[in-house]
């Protein structure tokens, strides 16, 4: 068993320059000095995945309109000679981190929704992009295949008291990452944050994760809204205005129980909509989307939703 500061070691030994992927992330790798979680602690175990760990696949599943997403499911694979150590170790990826995925030179980074400490196994969702390096090999994994990744990468810790009012806006696939954050406050019984789960896709058709968004829906502190820009039906007056009315009968049939949904872009007027300034407690905004979708959701939320920069995060 590895004591924290054996583990910080670990980490510290085997980063270097070649091992940023060079995207600019918020987080960078480089700049990650992970203090182990009080989970980790608790269990007295070493995280298998502070360095470079192989992971095999056990599932890819092809999902999305156009089969452009990729759910894959990795567990880790012992090496020989773990023998028991292999037992010593768990894998703790805190909600809101993200893991590093190495294919000989290449790197890039990914967020898992969910994954298992005990049995050492975690999920992504890959939206791949035409002519990526990264997508082309995972274009190709299959089940079976040893993949390299390291972790966990992040600084978003959540203290359940005092309560919180927690704002999470996600862009496309990247509610994936969110689904964490949201259990996270959801499972602990005695966590009053509020939160308010804010979701921007082109239409209905790209919103992933649904049936866990209505599953979070049954409780009381959760509230989630849609943005749907694009949506458009195929009745008449719908494909001549170039999208659905807020009133389209056919986007409201198509929307399950505890469903909200606008046809418009999340704007500042659109966000401050959300404030509610009559519940008490510190704001606290994560955004999960590209670079440019981060930069203007933060820029507009410390107006419309009253929150100190120093409380934004980026995923
Ligand atoms: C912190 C962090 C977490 C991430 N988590 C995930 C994740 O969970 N799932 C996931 O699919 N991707 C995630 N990404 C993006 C991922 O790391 C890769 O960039 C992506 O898989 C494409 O890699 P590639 O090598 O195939 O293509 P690249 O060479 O990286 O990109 C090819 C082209 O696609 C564009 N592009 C790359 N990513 C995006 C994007 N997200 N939206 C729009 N255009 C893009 C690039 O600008 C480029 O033009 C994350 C990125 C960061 C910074």
């Amino acid at each position: 068993m590895l004591s924290y500061l054996e583990d910080l070691k670990e980490n510290e030994d085997q980063l270097r320059d070649s091992d940023c992927c060079g995207n600019g992330c918020t987080n960078c790798i480089l700049d990650n000095k992970p203090r182990p979680s009080k989970r980790v602690l608790l269990a007295g175990k070493r995280n298998v995945i502070l360095s470079y760990t192989k992971f095999r696949l056990l599932r890819r599943e092809a999902l999305g309109p156009n089969g452009q997403l990729l759910l894959l499911h990795f567990a880790h694979a012992a090496e020989e000679g773990d023998g028991d150590g292999a037992v010593d170790t768990v894998l703790d990826i805190p909600p809101g981190h993200h893991v590093m995925l190495r294919v000989g030179s290449l790197l890039r980074p990914y967020s898992p929704y969910w994954s298992d400490f005990v049995a050492k196994e975690f999920r992504i969702l890959v939206k791949l992009q035409p002519e990526g390096p990264m997508s082309r090999h995972l274009q190709a994994v299959q089940p079976d295949d040893l993949l390299e990744f390291r972790g966990p990468i992040g600084q978003y810790v959540h203290e359940p008291q005092p309560a919180k009012c927690i704002y999470i806006i996600a862009q496309g696939v990247a509610i994936a990452p969110t689904l964490p954050l949201v259990r996270q406050v959801l499972d602990n019984e005695e966590d009053m944050s509020r939160l308010w789960h804010l979701v921007c896709a082109h239409d209905l058709l790209h919103v992933y994760f649904r049936e866990e968004m209505l599953e979070f829906a049954q409780f009381w502190n959760y509230r989630s809204c849609l943005y749907l820009p694009h949506q458009q039906c195929d009745s008449s007056a719908c494909q001549e205005a170039g999208h659905c009315a807020q009133q389209c009968p056919q986007l409201r049939d198509n929307l399950r129980y505890k469903e909200t949904a606008k046809v418009s872009r999340l704007d500042a007027t659109e966000l401050a909509t959300h404030l509610n300034p009559a519940i008490p407690g510190q704001r606290v905004l994560i955004v999960a989307g590209d670079s440019s979708f981060q930069k203007n959701i933060a820029q507009i939320a410390t107006q419309s939703l009253d929150v100190d920069p120093a409380n934004i995060y980026m995923l």
